[in-house]
C-alpha cells in the first residue's frame, strides 16, 4: 500500500474504532462495493470507469486569524462526483479528518444516494479540515463566511451550480451564515441567491423538518423493511421494528432523532455510543432524556438512567437486534467486526462498513441495510427546501393570508352546493379545513411516501438480481446513471 495513503489512515484515527490500516481508504472502499455491484450488470468496463470517476474536486486554505490573534492556514474541499445534472448536491462537513479522498467517497455517495431517491442532481460533498469543538463561535463563522465566498468566486456554489447542505459539525447557525455570505456577494445578480444551500434557519429560507430528516428517514426505511414479511422470511429475520433492542453510535443530528421515533414506534433502545464514551441499559433509554442529557453536558457520560457505563465505545459490541453507526465511515472494520453482536446493522452514517468487515459479517447471517437508501431523507428533504427557495415562497406571510382567504372561499362553495351549513367558527372539520396540513406535516408525509418507494425498488431489484439489499441499492443507481448517459451522451 502506498506509503502516503498509510499515513492518512493513521492520522484519520477518531475517539470511534477505524479502520485497519490495510484496508484501504473510504474512496477504495466506495469503488470496492460499486466494483461488486456493477459485476451484476452488463455495462461495459469503459463506462463505468466513468462513472466512478470524480468529475472536479478542489483544495483550497482559508486563513484565519485565531482569538488569540495567532494566523493559521486551514484546508478547504469541495468535491463534485458527477456534474450530470446539475446543480450538484452534497453536505459540508467540519472535521479535523476530512481530505480529499474522502469528499470523493461522499460526493461518488451522494450521486448514488440522490440517483436512488430520484433527486434532479449529481453528488457532491465538502468541508473544512477543523474540530469544531477546538474553534469559537466567531471563528466557525469567519471561516464558514470565506469558505462561501471562496466558493462563489471559483463558481463552485448556486443554486443551480451546487448547493451544499448540513453534514457533520454543521448545522442550520453555519448554513444560514453560507446563505448570508453568498446573498450579500451575489444576490444581485443571482434571483435564487437564497436557494444556495439547504439546512438554513426558517428564517433563512429554511424548511421546518429539515433538521429530523435524516434520523426519520432511517426510520422509516427500517420500518418498511422489517414489516415486509416475505423478505423478512428470505433473510432468516423476525419481521416488524416493534420490540427490538437497539445501540446506536453517535447521537447527534442522525442518530438522536432515529433513536426517538423507533423509540415511539415500539423498539428499546438499549445502547447509546459517543465521543465522551458509551451507556448501556437492558431496559431501555428513553431517548429524550438522553437527547436532554446531552444538550446540558455535551455527551452521554453522567446520564442517570444507565447501568453501565465504558470509557470506550464498548456498548456497541453488545448483544442487541439492530445496531445503528451514525457518526463516521469505517467504524465497522476488519479490527472490530468480529466483535458485534446484533443480527442487523442499519446504516445511518455514510459509509460506516468496510467490505472486510461486511464479508465477516454477512457470513454471519447479519442483515445490512444500506448507507445510500436508509440515510437519504436528509437531502429528500434539503430539495423540498431548495424547490420552496426556487419558488421565492416566504410562509408565514404573505402566502398564508392568500391560503386563507381560499380556503375560506371553498368553504364557501362547500355551503352553497352541500346546503349544508358549516359554521366555521363551531366546526371542527372547518377549522381543520381552514388550518390546512402545516409545513412540517407536507414535509413529513413527502419524506415518508418518497423512503417507502425507495424500499419498495430496492426491494425489487433485490429480487430481480437475488442479491443482497446494499448491491440492489448499488446496481438501482448505477442502471439509473446508465440510462442516463445512454441517452444524453457524454461529450460536451
Ligand atoms: N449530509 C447529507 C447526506 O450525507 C446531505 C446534505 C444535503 O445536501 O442535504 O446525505
Amino acid at each position: 500500500m502506498h506509503i502516503q495513503r498509510i499515513a492518512r489512515e493513521i492520522i484519520n484515527r477518531s475517539s470511534f474504532s477505524t479502520a485497519a490500516i490495510n484496508e484501504g481508504t473510504f474512496l477504495d472502499q466506495v469503488m470496492a462495493y460499486f466494483n461488486k455491484a456493477a459485476g451484476h450488470t452488463k455495462i461495459s468496463q469503459d463506462k463505468l470507469d466513468f462513472y466512478k470517476s470524480t468529475d472536479i474536486v478542489i483544495k483550497f486554505n482559508l486563513p484565519l486569524v485565531r482569538d488569540n490573534g495567532t494566523y493559521i492556514c486551514v484546508p478547504a474541499y469541495r468535491a463534485q462526483h458527477k456534474t450530470y445534472r446539475l446543480p450538484t448536491k452534497g453536505g459540508t462537513r467540519l472535521s479535523p479528518h476530512i481530505n480529499i479522498e474522502e469528499v470523493e467517497a461522499l460526493s461518488f455517495l451522494m450521486t448514488l444516494k440522490n440517483s436512488i431517491l430520484d433527486l434532479p442532481y449529481g453528488g457532491a460533498k465538502g468541508g473544512i479540515g477543523i474540530n469544531p469543538r477546538k474553534f469559537s463561535k466567531r471563528e466557525i463563522e469567519t471561516l464558514m463566511r470565506r469558505y462561501t465566498l471562496e466558493l462563489a468566486k471559483k463558481n463552485f456554489i448556486g443554486a443551480a451550480i451546487d448547493v451544499p447542505g448540513p453534514d457533520l459539525g454543521t448545522g442550520e447557525q453555519e448554513m444560514s451564515w453560507m446563505k448570508d455570505a453568498y446573498t450579500k456577494f451575489k444576490g444581485h445578480q443571482d434571483i435564487n441567491s437564497v436557494g444556495c444551500v439547504t439546512g438554513k434557519a426558517i428564517t433563512q429560507g429554511g424548511i421546518s423538518g429539515r433538521q429530523e430528516s435524516t434520523g426519520m428517514g432511517i426510520f422509516f426505511a427500517t420500518r418498511e423493511i422489517l414489516n415486509d414479511l416475505k423478505y423478512c422470511q428470505s433473510v432468516g429475520i423476525e419481521p416488524s421494528l416493534k420490540g427490538k433492542s437497539i445501540i446506536i453510535q453517535g447521537y447527534g443530528n442522525v442518530g438522536s432523532f432515529c433513536a426517538k421515533y423507533m423509540y415511539d414506534y415500539g423498539a428499546k433502545i438499549i445502547g447509546v455510543a459517543e465521543h465522551d464514551g458509551s451507556i448501556y441499559n437492558q431496559d431501555g433509554i428513553n431517548p429524550y432524556e438522553l437527547a436532554a442529557h446531552k444538550t446540558k453536558t455535551g455527551g452521554v457520560k453522567g446520564f442517570v438512567n444507565a447501568s453501565k457505563y465504558w470509557e470506550d465505545e464498548a456498548a456497541i459490541y453488545q448483544q442487541c437486534d439492530i445496531f445503528i453507526p451514525a457518526a463516521f465511515e469505517k467504524t465497522v472494520n476488519a479490527n472490530n467486526a468480529d466483535k458485534f453482536n446484533c443480527k442487523i446493522i442499519a446504516e445511518g452514517a455514510n459509509g460506516p462498513t468496510t467490505m472486510a468487515a461486511e464479508d465477516k459479517l454477512l457470513s454471519k447471517g447479519v442483515i445490512f441495510l444500506p448507507d445510500i437508501l436508509l440515510n437519504a431523507g436528509g437531502v429528500t428533504v434539503s430539495y423540498l427546501e431548495w424547490l420552496k427557495n426556487l419558488k421565492h415562497i416566504n410562509p408565514g406571510r404573505m402566502t398564508r393570508r392568500w391560503e386563507e382567504q381560499a380556503k375560506h372561499r371553498i368553504l364557501e362553495v362547500i355551503k352553497m352546493s352541500t346546503g349544508l351549513n358549516i359554521n366555521v367558527k363551531d366546526s371542527k372539520l372547518a377549522k381543520k379545513m381552514l388550518e390546512g396540513p402545516s409545513e412540517t406535516d407536507l414535509v413529513h408525509t413527502a419524506l415518508e411516501q418518497s423512503m417507502i418507494e425507495a424500499v419498495k425498488n430496492i426491494m425489487l431489484t433485490s429480487q430481480e438480481y437475488k442479491v443482497n439489499l446494499r448491491l440492489a441499492a448499488y446496481i438501482s443507481a448505477i442502471n439509473k446513471l446508465n440510462e442516463h448517459f445512454e441517452m444524453a451522451g457524454v461529450e460536451a
